[in-house]
């Protein structure tokens, strides 16, 4: 297999199998794959732009009845650093997110029992009576199967509800690792797969923006890796004409210290060339996927930029609050000014964008 057979197959619209992706993942030296995953990301976007988000993270909760084996943030509720977060808060959060240039908050779980819908459908509205600006870019697909079940309702008409009184788009958050062996051993009390695809099916029919991601470097095998991308193409190949469906994949590694599975069993950090291929094959093999974003918060700045020469043309937000990962040990920071320097330095001009990843003024 060469990078110009790979470029041969995204000319003629036809996708890499699993198995020729395993081929590629497993023999293929990484420059041959960074070069034509390089080759796909300029037929897509304009070569020279590398785009990037001024948003907030901001956990609803810390209470958290999932319980995930990598998780270090999460809460049982009579923890005495139980939390949910006041609305006086948010109003603080929001205003130094505006001041900052930012429009949009990512509003994530923890997936907390006592919330129903009632309580982020009266969230939203005050969150948008207040500020008619915010962007929420909010939950993710076990919050809604959650909600569904709670609710008795379909993933449709918790989605409608929660488009009506003010939610954007929708994040691409919970995949970890699309394979129900993987779930059951790390998070347990999460969404299945076929759960996980069913809320975005439905998010896609809405016309809700929505993003992909991986979370890898635990349990999975390299197969299963490649499985969660054909997933995703494939609800991607199943969306309305007119819908925009998946807008970005981010794919990270897994970020483990204090964390109960790194107490369980030990875990090879996932090295840069291992994160640079996963990235390179994911942009092979999602050619319906617009946009691929780096990491820089798991993988670290230097290595993030050379991402930009494997496939990614977005190096997402300079998340001027983000504590789920950050609890794990990411501990990478980054201004708005160093964001625009380090794709300077990597060779590309940066734009600011927003979720829609349309250009927008910058600082
Ligand atoms: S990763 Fe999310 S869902 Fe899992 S335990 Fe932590 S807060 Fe809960």
């Amino acid at each position: 297999m060469t990078s110009q057979y790979i470029i041969n197959k995204y000319n003629n619209k036809v996708y890499i199998s699993l198995k020729e992706g395993l081929d590629i993942y497993k023999n293929m030296p990484l420059t041959d794959l960074m070069f034509a995953a390089n080759e796909i990301r300029e037929s897509l976007h304009n070569k020279k732009i590398v785009t990037w988000q001024i948003d907030r993270n901001v956990n609803i909760s810390n209470i958290c009845f999932v319980q995930c084996e990598f998780c270090n943030f999460c809460r049982k509720k009579d923890s005495t650093d139980a939390h949910t977060t006041s609305i006086e808060e948010y109003r603080i959060k929001i205003k130094e997110l505006f001041e900052l240039g930012g429009d949009q908050l990512l509003l994530q779980g923890g997936m907390n029992p006592a919330l129903g819908l009632n309580f982020y459908v009266a969230l939203f509205k005050t969150l948008k009576q207040e500020f008619p600006k915010l962007k929420l870019h909010a939950l993710g697909p076990p919050e809604i199967a959650y909600l569904a079940k709670k609710e008795k309702l379909t993933y449709l008409q918790v989605l409608e509800t929660l488009i009506n009184v003010g939610l954007d788009s929708l994040p691409g958050a919970g995949a970890e690792i699309l394979n129900n062996r993987v779930r059951t051993k790390l998070s347990k009390g999460k969404c299945s797969v076929e759960e996980w695809l069913n809320v975005m099916r439905a998010a896609h029919k809405m016309g809700l923006y929505t993003s992909a991601t991986m979370m890898f470097g635990h349990i999975e095998t390299i197969e299963e890796r490649l499985q969660h991308l054909i997933y995703i193409r494939d609800v991607q190949s199943e969306k309305p004409k007119n819908a925009p469906g998946f807008n970005a994949f981010i794919p990270w590694p897994v970020q483990l210290q204090d964390t109960k599975l790194q107490n369980k069993i030990s875990i090879q950090n996932v090295t840069g060339s291992e994160y640079l291929r996963l990235l390179a094959i994911s942009r092979i093999m999602l050619p319906n996927i617009p946009n691929i974003q780096a990491s820089w918060l798991t993988v670290g700045k230097n290595i993030a930029q050379i991402a930009l020469h494997a496939g990614a043309n977005d190096l997402g937000s300079i998340m001027i609050e983000e504590n789920v990962v950050s609890a794990a040990g990411a501990t990478f920071t980054i201004t708005a000014n160093e964001m625009k320097q380090l794709i300077i330095d990597a060779g590309f001009e940066p734009k600011q964008r927003n979720q829609k990843y349309q250009i927008v003024e910058s600082l």
